[in-house]
């Protein structure tokens, strides 16, 4: 497979080429970037090591969904930790980089940035987690998850992990609820 071949935008194309400078997509990404980018743009849980090449999947399958004349959050990342969030914005800030798409960091409660006005970036990245607080990532992404979906059915939903235990499997089930497995 070619990055050609997965109906990415040229401006995509030369955001993977010219500013990431990779030559071809890794197996991952063969594997999931055809069901992240062609409709009927299906949910996927995927289990994908570090190293892996998984931040591209789901940051391309965002920047290619959004429509760069709207100005307003259209795609939200939710991460685990500050650290991530930083991480995956710029990731997805150099691979954007022709796009002109525009991207906001949000930490906490200001995850649901999105619904309030006036967000005009157009990716949210940020991780819901409360350091010392009861409630943790997994119940504040499910409560953020719900309310997404209540409000547009058709959402996609990418969920990666480099792990796959019981815990990661009932979480993902949660968020992501219609779905098949299939094992590479
Ligand atoms: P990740 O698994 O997303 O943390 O990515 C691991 C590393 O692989 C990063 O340093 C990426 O820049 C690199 N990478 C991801 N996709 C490709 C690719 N298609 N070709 C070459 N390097 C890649």
């Amino acid at each position: 497979v070619r990055f050609e071949d997965l109906n990415i935008s040229d401006e995509l194309l030369k955001g993977l080429y010219v500013a990431m400078k990779y030559e071809r997509p890794s197996k991952i990404q063969s594997i999931t970037l055809p069901m992240i980018l062609s409709p009927p743009y299906k949910s996927l849980i995927a289990q994908a090591h570090n190293g892996s090449g998984k931040t591209t999947c789901f940051v391309l399958g965002m920047l290619s969904r959004i429509d760069p004349k709207l100005a307003a959050p259209q795609a939200i990342c939710i991460c685990p930790t500050r650290e991530l969030a930083i991480q995956n914005m710029e990731v997805l800030q150099k691979m954007g980089k022709f796009s002109g798409i525009t991207s906001e960091l949000a930490i906490r409660e200001n995850l649901l940035a999105y619904k309030r006005a006036p967000v005009t970036a157009q990716v949210v990245i940020g991780t819901p987690d409360h350091m010392l607080a009861e409630s943790g990532f997994r119940p504040n992404t499910v409560k953020i998850m719900n309310d997404i979906v209540k409000q547009h059915r058709d959402c996609q939903v990418l969920l990666f992990s480099a792990t796959f235990n019981e815990k990661v499997k009932a979480f993902a089930l949660e968020i992501v609820t219609k779905f098949s497995v299939k094992e590479y």
